[in-house]
C-alpha cells in the first residue's frame, strides 16, 4: 500500500480506491492532500493492459478462443485489475501534469 509522502502514514485499500476515483484526496493521519503520481499511474495502466492482452495473445494462438470468451474475460480481469490498483499506486504531494505542478 502506498505511503502519505507527507507523514509516511499507510493509506488503507479503501483510502487508495477513493484517491484512484478522484485523483486527490487528503491523508487520513495529516490532512495534507495526496495525489496520485502521474508515474505509478502510467506504470499502472501499462501493467493492467499489460497483464491482461498478453496472456489472451498466448491463449488464442493456443486455444482457438472466441471473442464472446475473450470479452468475458474483459469484463471478469477489470475489476479484478482494479481492486489490485492500489498496491500498485505511490502518492505525491504535488500534482504534476506535463512535468508542471498544478494546484
Ligand atoms: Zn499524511
Amino acid at each position: 500500500m502506498p505511503r502519505c509522502q507527507n507523514c509516511d502514514f499507510k493509506w488503507s485499500w479503501k483510502d487508495v480506491m477513493k484517491l484512484s476515483l478522484t485523483g486527490k484526496k487528503e491523508c487520513p493521519n495529516c490532512q495534507k492532500r495526496q495525489y496520485v503520481s502521474s508515474r505509478s499511474t502510467f506504470w499502472t495502466t501499462f501493467l493492467i493492459t499489460m497483464g491482461f492482452l498478453i496472456p489472451m495473445n498466448v491463449l488464442r494462438s493456443y486455444y482457438e478462443i472466441g471473442w464472446p470468451l475473450i470479452i468475458l474475460a474483459f469484463l471478469i480481469y477489470i475489476p479484478l485489475a482494479l481492486s489490485l490498483a492500489p498496491f500498485l499506486y505511490k502518492l505525491s504531494n504535488t500534482h504534476k501534469r506535463f512535468g508542471k505542478t498544478v494546484e
